[in-house]
């Protein structure tokens, strides 16, 4: 066990970090994070900032020499620089195996049939003959991904057809390594469960939320799913069963999509914080953080009971500008509550921050949410227009 008073290293300094970063120090751990970014969201948030690669093995080192344990924030770490760790005899949770499960789509879809978790239909892609021979077996519609790497939609494609499939395979086989062809799921809704899981083997399961997308990236989540009891009580069921079998020591992420006769099947493992779980900061007794900290340094779990219905939005660049306009509007409605992550620039599609909101009900809570949303609004200047011509000035432009 870590106690309060101890230190915590994070590989990965982005906002899942830092959000995780301001839980560890409200309970009185200290913190150091290694990332290749110095500016990182987590950086600010930290005692000490490595910065150098995450596989930098003088740097993983330090990061371990400063700290009692080690964690990760995101599964897009070099599976390596958790083995080092571990081979070094250094405490580091979730451990390796999790990680390398969940950042290979096809090591996750082993995993979960011989867990016998129902997942979509696949056939592994490596090659054009291999492509004919998977959409043989998988036929169409279908998608089309990268085994590895891929993240927010990135790195797949659906494909309908022949042509599109060879046009996607040839585009997506550019990023390296085998690809999956996955049936192309008519979900009645897409779902996901956060599941966390101490050295003690106690484990404890937040509410499903119910999950929409937008251009593949997390766009809504809102809580409770809408889903029968059953199918509540069946997914959080799945997510214990494999966050066991991963012998996880953190948070586990389930991604499901709800099929119209209730059947479910599972689309991906996070074994982290995760996005969708971003409500439980404002509408749980604990949040997912709170939660990963407690599994991770080996305390007791806290209570998951959700205090009221919520709706969570993500807030996305867009590349109009740097500067969030229209919060005075947003927060007009008092149970809204506003979380920026401290990035400068606000790219198209980049998560720069989220919204939730609470509500009497998950339809209350969604409208709150959405309302509040839609006043908010990226521009080069906003009310900040001095900051920005200061900045601009900075740079030369003008
Ligand atoms: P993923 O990166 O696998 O989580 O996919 C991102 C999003 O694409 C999912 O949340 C779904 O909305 C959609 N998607 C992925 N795989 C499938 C599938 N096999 N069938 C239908 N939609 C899918």
């Amino acid at each position: 066990m870590l106690a309060p008073g101890g230190t915590i290293g994070i590989i990965g300094g982005g906002q899942l970090g830092a959000m995780f970063a301001a839980a560890a120090r409200r309970m009185g751990y200290r913190l150091w994070t290694l990332d290749p970014d110095p500016e990182a969201p987590c950086a600010a948030a930290a005692d000490g900032h490595i910065t150098a690669p995450f596989g930098d093995t003088r740097a993983l080192d330090r990061l371990a020499a400063e700290t009692d344990l080690v964690t990760y924030e995101f599964e897009n770490i070099p599976a390596a620089a958790v083995e080092y760790l571990e081979r070094a005899g250094r405490p580091v949770f979730p451990g390796s195996l999790a990680l390398r499960t969940a950042q290979d789509r096809l090591l996750e879809k082993e995993f979960l049939r011989a867990a016998g978790i129902p997942a979509a239909p696949y056939a592994e892609v490596r090659d054009e003959a291999g492509l004919r021979t998977a959409v043989a077996a998988v036929g169409f519609p279908a998608v089309l991904k990268t085994a590895r790497g891929g993240y927010d939609g990135k790195g797949q494609c659906v494909v309908r057809d022949p042509a599109s499939a060879e046009a996607a395979f040839r585009r997506l086989l550019r990023a390296g390594g085998a690809l999956v062809l996955e049936k192309f799921v008519r979900f009645e809704k897409e779902l996901s469960v956060i599941c966390a899981r101490n050295a003690a083997g106690e484990t404890a399961v937040f509410p499903a939320a119910e999950n929409a997308h937008r251009d593949g990236i997390l766009h809504l989540s809102t809580v409770p799913a809408g889903i029968t009891p059953a199918a509540e009580a069946a997914l959080a069921a799945i997510a214990r069963s494999l966050a066991q079998r991963l012998s996880l020591a953190g948070t586990l992420c389930v991604e499901a999509f709800l099929l119209p006769d209730g059947a479910l099947l599972v689309n991906e493992l996070a074994p982290r914080p995760h996005n969708s779980g971003h409500y439980t900061l404002d509408a749980c007794e604990t949040s997912q953080f709170e939660q990963h900290l407690r599994a991770v340094c080996g305390l007791p779990l806290g209570s998951t009971r959700l205090r009221s219905p919520a709706a969570m939005v993500n807030i996305l660049g867009t590349g109009e500008g740097d500067v969030l306009t229209g919060a005075e509007e947003a927060l007009k409605e008092s149970s809204v509550k506003l979380h920026l992550y401290g990035k400068r620039e606000a790219r198209a599609g980049r998560k720069m921050g989220h919204l939730t909101a609470l509500g009497g009900s998950a339809a209350a809570a969604c409208r709150r949410a959405l309302a509040a949303r839609a006043k908010l609004a990226w521009s080069p200047t906003g009310r900040s227009a001095a900051g920005t011509a200061r900045k601009i000035a900075a740079h030369g432009e003008i």
